[in-house]
């Protein structure tokens, strides 16, 4: 059994997994509202992938026969002024998470929960990746500056994500 704080520390966490899929859910609608089908479809996957996050800490704490303590999500911040600053805040929303994580880790290992930590070890590389996808389209974000028919593109390229791949951007593409 897990220990009270462990516990308490990874509902926290289930929190923060449905939040990040609202924030992503707002995101989406925001860019599809303009016309970035694209950009919307790549949210909408990324809400998808948060689900994910969320049920698998779920699915941990009832196999490590806890409670699950689920809670009201926070509303998302969804004012946004433009496609560039959807990703700029997805960017510093994955960073969040990181730390998140990284705490929780270092409690799991406080409190000796290996079982824990092996399971937060998934977490922590999926972070990386998490993070690197949004940069990857940000620097892309940063060539094209003002050019509608490259952002265009853009929105095109974001469109071909599908669901089990982190992000159809790549370093080279
Ligand atoms: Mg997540």
């Amino acid at each position: 059994m897990l220990s009270d704080i462990i516990q308490k520390a990874l509902c926290d966490q289930i929190n923060l997994e449905f939040h990040a899929f609202y924030t992503y859910l707002a995101a989406a609608a925001y860019c599809e509202h303009r016309g970035f089908n694209g950009c919307a479809h790549w949210f909408r996957i990324q809400c998808q992938e948060e689900t994910t996050h969320a049920m698998k800490l779920y699915d941990f704490m009832l196999a490590r026969g806890c409670q699950v303590d689920l809670r009201a999500i926070p509303a998302p911040e969804a004012t946004y002024s433009s496609i560039p600053q959807v990703f700029e805040r997805a960017l510093q929303q994955e960073q969040h998470v990181t730390a998140s994580i990284d705490r929780l880790y270092e409690l799991a290992y406080h409190e000796k929960a290996f079982a824990a930590l092996v399971e937060l070890q998934w977490f922590i590389k999926e972070q990386v990746e998490e993070e690197k996808s949004v940069r990857d389209i940000l620097a892309k974000i940063e060539l094209i500056k003002n050019d509608p028919s490259a952002m265009i593109d853009l929105d095109r390229e974001l469109g071909g994500r599908t669901a089990n791949s982190t992000s159809s951007v790549t370093a080279a593409g």
